[in-house]
C-alpha cells in the first residue's frame, strides 16, 4: 500500500468514528486566503484604494496586498473574549504565512501557525487535516473547530469544520454570521 493509500484509508476510518460530543471546542482552527483575507498583487484603482495591508516580505522583493474580509476582527475579538484560542493553518509558505499573521494579528495572537510544511500532499494537492494539527501542536483534535473556505481540506472530520463561501476581496457579512453559529454552538455545548 502507497503512503497515499495508507493516509486515504486512514481518513476513512476517522471520518466514520466522530465523536458525538464534537460540539465542544476551545481552539478554533483558522484558514486565511479566501477565509479571512484576499490578497492581490493586480488590482484595479477603485480596489487598490481600499487595501487594507501591505506585506513586505524579509528578502524585500516581493510585497503583497492584503484585503482583511469585514468582521475578521470581530471574529478575533470573539475568540478573545470567549477564551478560545487561535490556531492558523493556511497552505501559504512559511514567509508568506507569518508576515500575514504578524500584521493581522495585534492584540490576540495565535498560539500557533502552520503553513503549507505542514500540510500532507495527496494526489497532487496540499490538503489539512485534524489528525496533522494534533501531530504539529500537540492539541487533540476533539478540541478543535475549524473555519475554512475549502472543502477538500479535514475530510478527518468534516463535521468539525464550518465552511465559508470564499472571500475575493468583495465585502460580505458571512464573517458575522459565523460569529453567530460559533455561539450558538458554545452556548449548547
Ligand atoms: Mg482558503
Amino acid at each position: 500500500m502507497s503512503e497515499e493509500d495508507f493516509v486515504l484509508s486512514t481518513l476513512k476510518v476517522l471520518g466514520e468514528s466522530v465523536s458525538p460530543n464534537l460540539q465542544e471546542f476551545d481552539y478554533l482552527v483558522l484558514d486565511l486566503d479566501e477565509t479571512l483575507i484576499h490578497t492581490t498583487n493586480k488590482c484595479t484603482k477603485h480596489q487598490c484604494d481600499h487595501i487594507d495591508l501591505c506585506v513586505v516580505f524579509e528578502s524585500g522583493k516581493k510585497d503583497v496586498k492584503v484585503h482583511i474580509r469585514s468582521h475578521a476582527y470581530d471574529l478575533i475579538a470573539w475568540c478573545c473574549h470567549n477564551n478560545i484560542k487561535i490556531i492558523v493553518f493556511s497552505a501559504g509558505i512559511k514567509e508568506y504565512v507569518e508576515g500575514i499573521c504578524n500584521q493581522l494579528f495585534k492584540d490576540y495572537k495565535p498560539i500557533h501557525i502552520l503553513w503549507r510544511h505542514h500540510l500532507i500532499f495527496i494526489k497532487g494537492q496540499y490538503v489539512k487535516l485534524f489528525n496533522l494539527i494534533e501531530t504539529h501542536t500537540g492539541v487533540q483534535m476533539n478540541r478543535l473547530m475549524a473555519l475554512d473556505d475549502n472543502r477538500m481540506h479535514y475530510q478527518d472530520i468534516p463535521n468539525r469544520v464550518i465552511w465559508i463561501h470564499p472571500f475575493e476581496g468583495v465585502q460580505d457579512s458571512h464573517l458575522k454570521n459565523v460569529i453567530s453559529e460559533l455561539d450558538k454552538i458554545k452556548n449548547s455545548s
